[in-house]
């Protein structure tokens, strides 16, 4: 490992690297046709003075998946070591963590045959912000990639899509945008799921559209909620709304357009819950843990 002292390093292709010191081809196919996949992932600091991944090979089986489609050959044993690696070389414990796999060059046609596969890890140090403001959600007026013409896995072009509704909702005044497919079921924001509490009852909204997400997974398996589809109309009659995600965790929703909703205490509770499990504070969910 080397010296933390020349920080931040990154994995690429191998080996350790400083960050910012790998240059990519002007005819990386990757940046010209988005034919890459990546994860976001989270360490936490745990009270050992340790750190541990929270359900690191749940993400590299979603990345995987998004290798086989692009035909890059993705080594699930060398990407979850590399992301540990990184980790411990940055000496990072509160982290967000990024790997990508990639096509890089060899062509600058769409058969993905010729091309060359890259592999990298960043992680980024990161300090928890739970107590953060609720956000103010809007309405996107654009539509989800559909799920018959792009899986909803974490193919890098994809990403276009929730580019254009965070613009948009940033425009219009929002924080975040809340994709609804043409009938007006709730699909999801541009990262992060969507759930409501509605006299006590807990729903995750289910979208053949949506990403699978890991932390909605986990919070389903927490609270009991039911996942179904769930309409706007619905949405906006909830008591509570919060998105969930790797990086959001578990984030209260203030208003959703002009409908402003009240305090959040169920959503608090199993914000915290979270926080608890994500930091090895709660034994029972110890294998959700990859200790760094
Ligand atoms: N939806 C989208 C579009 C996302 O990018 C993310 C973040 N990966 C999520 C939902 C939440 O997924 P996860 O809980 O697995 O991070």
């Amino acid at each position: 490992t080397p010296a933390s002292s020349q920080a931040p390093w990154a994995w690429f292709d191998g080996r350790m690297v400083s960050l910012d010191s790998p240059q990519a081809p002007l005819t990386t196919h990757a940046m010209h046709y988005g034919s890459g996949v990546f994860e976001g992932i989270r360490s936490y600091a745990t009270d050992d003075g340790g750190a541990a991944v929270f359900r690191l090979p749940e993400h590299m089986e979603r990345m995987r998946k998004g290798a086989v489609l692009l035909g890059i050959d993705f080594d699930v044993a060398q990407a979850s070591e590399a992301v540990l690696q990184t980790l411990r070389a940055n000496q990072h414990r509160d982290a967000y963590i990024r790997p990508l796999a990639w096509l890089g060059s060899g062509t600058i046609g769409l058969d993905v045959a010729p091309l060359t596969q890259h592999l990298m890890v960043a992680t980024i140090a990161q300090p928890v912000h739970l107590a953060g403001k609720a956000a103010r959600l809007g309405v996107s007026g654009w539509r989800r990639n559909p799920a018959k013409s792009l899986p909803p896995l974490k193919l890098c072009g994809g990403y276009i899509n929730s580019v254009l509704a965070k613009r948009e909702a940033k425009q219009r005044g929002f924080d975040e945008a809340l994709f609804v497919d043409d009938e007006g079921v709730v699909v999801e924001c541009t990262g992060a799921n969507v759930f409501m509490v509605k006299d006590g009852a807990i729903t995750a909204a289910r979208h053949a559209d949506a990403l699978d997400g890991i932390t909605r997974a986990t919070l389903i398996e927490l609270t009991g909620a039911t996942s179904r589809p769930v309409s706007l109309e619905e949405l906006k009659q909830a008591d509570e709304v919060f998105v969930c995600g790797t990086a959001a965790e578990v984030a209260p929703i203030a208003s959703l357009d002009d409908v402003v909703f009240g305090e959040n205490p169920v959503t608090r509770e199993f914000q915290a819950l979270y926080a608890r499990i994500v930091r090895g504070q709660d034994a029972r969910f110890a294998h959700w843990l990859t200790t760094v």
